[in-house]
């Protein structure tokens, strides 16, 4: 099995520097979290990603501080809800204190909801949580380009990352290329596709020449492209089979074949139009 000695990291500006691979956990329930984070830590997961609106901050919290490990060895990343951008800092200390904890690795605002139209706002109280210690690194996630262009110019301030729908089925060329030109480190979230991109020919094709799971394929994929993910898992031996990507490599022409997969396919709502 892995540890977390194999999964590389990459640097965030301010020398934070974030694990490649971790755990998300959209749609665990509370009474599952807990058990779910406890596994996958003991499994070599060292970055969890949450937000205020999974409601299992609190049970995140729990199982870090159960684990034994010291806080400086996770990477704990919440996000701040829709409807909570005109109080960042305040819901900033909420998640804290769900959290149990004095600081998150990295902070994000997790939709730009554009029908409120307080994204600006809110980014400018993440510039100030920074400051104030609260969050070691800030970004966003569900930016479209003409929402960071906006975020940057009001403040100087580049978000560290931007965590977006991608997988094979929407691989978002434009927004890496705007990503790569601002020097925003790409997250993907539903990196499987929440499962619908597994039984795909050449996904399962390329997961026989290599003796791996269509899983794991997608997930080295993602590494290879220089993506940070946290597939969801609540099976133990999905946690451990997702985390196991770390000592073989795609050849150019599988990273390819995976990339012309893109069809535009969203799982999820449409930035520009979804205020949730
Ligand atoms: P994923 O692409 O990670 O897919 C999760 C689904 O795939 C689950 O049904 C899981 O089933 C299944 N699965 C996991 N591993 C395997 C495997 N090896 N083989 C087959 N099936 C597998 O989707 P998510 O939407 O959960 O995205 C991951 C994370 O991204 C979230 O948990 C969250 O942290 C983040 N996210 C962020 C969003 C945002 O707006 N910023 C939106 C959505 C997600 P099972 O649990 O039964 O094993």
């Amino acid at each position: 099995m892995a540890n977390s000695l194999t999964i590389p990291s990459i640097d965030l500006p301010g020398n934070v520097s974030i694990p490649q691979f971790g755990l998300g956990v959209f749609q665990v329930p509370p009474e599952k979290t807990f058990e779910n984070v406890t596994f996958a830590l003991n499994a070599g997961y060292r970055h969890l990603d949450t937000a205020r609106a999974y409601q299992n901050e609190a049970q995140v919290g729990q199982a870090v501080k159960a684990s034994g490990l010291s806080r400086e060895e996770v990477f704990i990343t919440t996000k701040l809800w829709n409807t909570d951008q005109t109080d960042a800092i305040g819901t900033l200390k909420e998640s804290l204190g769900l959290l149990e904890t004095e600081y998150v690795d990295l902070y994000l605002i997790h939709w730009p909801a554009p029908g409120h139209g307080n994204y600006v706002q809110a980014w400018t109280a993440l510039v100030e949580a920074q400051k104030e210690g609260l969050a070691r690194a800030i970004g966003v996630s569900n930016f479209q380009a003409s929402h960071l262009r906006q975020i940057v110019e009001a403040t100087g301030v580049t978000p560290a990352v931007n965590q977006i729908e991608l997988h094979p089925l929407l691989t978002q060329p434009g927004l890496r290329r705007e990503h790569a030109d601002r020097g925003i480190v790409t997250e993907a979230w539903s990196p499987l596709a929440q499962g619908a991109v597994l039984d795909d020919a050449v996904i399962t094709e390329i997961a026989a020449a290599h003796s791996r799971t269509p899983g794991q394929i997608v997930l080295r994929w993602h590494v290879e492209l220089g993506n940070v993910v946290f597939p969801k898992s609540m099976t133990p031996s999905r946690i451990e089979e997702n985390i196991d990507i770390f000592d073989f490599e795609l050849t150019t022409e599988e990273v390819e074949r995976i990339e012309a997969l893109d069809r535009g396919h969203r799982t999820g709502p449409d930035p520009d139009t979804f205020n949730g």
